[in-house]
């Protein structure tokens, strides 16, 4: 995946959808069951598949925003985070940074992992963005161009 696409991206279902599948390994499932909890749930995916990483392939527009279907990583926090943690838990890179300036932009760093205390300790992916959850996730894209890269 070209660098300077993926620093292009806006948050949104492209962006989205490159996540779950360059980043999460997500993939849309049609096994799980709508319910609707009534006024004290709302409506919910009961998942009916043994995928660990698939998400419900319809989804609902709810009072509670978007329910199902491809998780918004690029425009929810609560997803972002997941992003965030699924770069962490790889254990290839020993700084992962979230800078701000208060009023502007998110910048976001990576520094690859290097046990041979040879590198220079900077960063190998470098994101700015005004928005938190689409730098996490070009952040995490490019981490994991990366990765793949030295595989
Ligand atoms: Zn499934």
């Amino acid at each position: 995946m070209d660098q300077d696409y993926i620093k292009k991206l806006e948050a949104g279902e492209e962006l989205d959808k490159l996540v779950a599948s360059e980043v999460m390994n997500m993939f849309p499932c049609d096994k799980w069951e709508y319910m609707s909890l009534g006024t004290a749930g709302g409506p919910v995916f009961i998942k009916k598949c043994k995928h660990t990483n698939c998400y419900p392939k319809q989804y609902i527009e709810s009072i509670h925003g978007r329910i199902g279907g491809l998780p918004q990583f690029s425009s929810r926090p609560i997803y972002a985070l997941t992003v965030w943690q699924k770069i962490r838990d790889t254990n290839e890179f020993c700084c992962l940074n979230i800078n701000s300036d208060y009023s502007y932009i998110y910048r976001i760093e990576l520094i690859k992992e290097d046990l041979t205390g040879k590198s220079k300790h900077e960063p190998c992916v470098i994101v700015e963005d005004e928005d938190f959850c689409v730098a996490i996730c070009k952040a995490a894209l490019l981490g994991m161009n990366i990765i793949n890269q030295n595989k």
